[in-house]
């Protein structure tokens, strides 16, 4: 099934999966208390988000940042309404995660051997040991498992990634048993065409674009660029994170994932459903940039920041 498309050729409706108090603070230098991350998730949720992917249970010695997982989930006001999905590396983790009660959870895979190799200690093929009780379990558990695949697009010690073998891992991951993929481009090398010919290529692998997000890096400015190319092939998930928290640990830039506020600007212009109160998700990343101590990057939370003549502050 084919999502509507509105008269800008793109899906009428779009997903944001937000992905800052996860991808974007355990990127971050500053280790936040487990109130802040949960005041972050709640302000989040009240300015429309719907998907809030909330914490890692990867080990603490790996990310600092987010060694108090429980804690945070612990802290949440419960809402029916919006989905708290939490990565899980291993089987470690996930039994952490299953003792909170989470409700959906995530994997991390690599569409590269060297960055596997870095970042999960397996091979290409070696990682899906690690995958398979992970999904088998979690699935046991009624629990969806998303797969996000990093480098897809670029990779810092390999460089250009052939779309054949990402195509290969990620079907394996969606053969595997998890619902959807979303296409990572870690070190935000892409550009527009590359992000067509990838999504291409898994349409001709026989992938539904339903089951395809996508998870830009703003590092070279190419972000919003390539998610208005995968929109116009039908994608209709988009990851981002709030302020565009999260640069990137393997480019030397501050700018990492996409803002969502960029993003939600966007889609206003394309006339494209997503839910959220653009102000009040502004005035969120700059609270949350004074608890980092810095400014966010994203050109739309500085602009509409900003207290210019002509201007709403929303600042104070
Ligand atoms: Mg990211």
């Amino acid at each position: 099934m084919t999502s509507p498309t509105s008269s800008s050729g793109v899906p009428a409706r779009v997903t944001i999966w937000e992905v800052g108090a996860r991808d974007g603070l355990q990127n971050e230098s500053v280790v936040l208390s487990a109130a802040v991350k949960a005041e972050f998730l709640d302000r989040l949720a009240d300015a429309g988000l719907r998907v809030l992917e909330a914490t890692s249970f990867v080990h603490p010695e790996w990310v600092p940042q987010l060694a108090d997982a429980e804690e945070v989930l612990r802290l949440l006001r419960p809402r029916g309404d919006v989905h708290y999905p939490v990565l899980v590396p291993n089987e470690r983790g996930l039994d952490r995660a299953l003792a909170t009660g989470v409700r959906h959870v995530a994997l991390f895979a690599s569409a590269t051997e060297s960055f596997a190799l870095r970042n999960l200690n397996a091979s290409l093929d070696g990682q899906f040991e690690m995958f398979e009780p992970v999904v088998r379990r979690a699935l046991a558990a009624d629990l969806p498992v998303r797969a996000y695949l990093s480098m897809c697009f670029g990779d810092p010690w390999e460089g250009t990634v052939p779309v054949e073998q990402v195509v290969s891992i990620g079907r394996r991951l969606l053969d595997l048993g998890c619902w959807q993929l979303s296409l990572g481009d870690t070190i935000g090398v892409c550009t527009p065409g590359q992000a067509d010919a990838m999504i291409d290529a898994f349409g001709q692998a026989g992938v539904a674009v339903e089951r395809l997000a996508v998870h830009f890096h703003d590092t070279y400015g190419q972000a919003l660029a390539n998610t208005l190319a995968a929109l116009r092939r039908g994608v209709s998930t988009v990851d981002s994170a709030a302020g565009g928290l999260g640069g990137c640990p393997y480019a030397e830039s501050a700018t990492g994932n996409l803002a969502t506020e960029d993003l939600v600007w966007m889609l206003n212009g394309l006339g494209v459903e997503h839910g959220v109160d653009l102000e009040a998700l502004v005035r969120t990343s700059v609270w949350m940039a004074g608890q980092l101590g810095r400014p966010s990057p994203s050109r739309v939370v500085q602009a509409l920041s900003r207290d210019a003549p002509g201007r709403r502050g929303l600042s104070r």
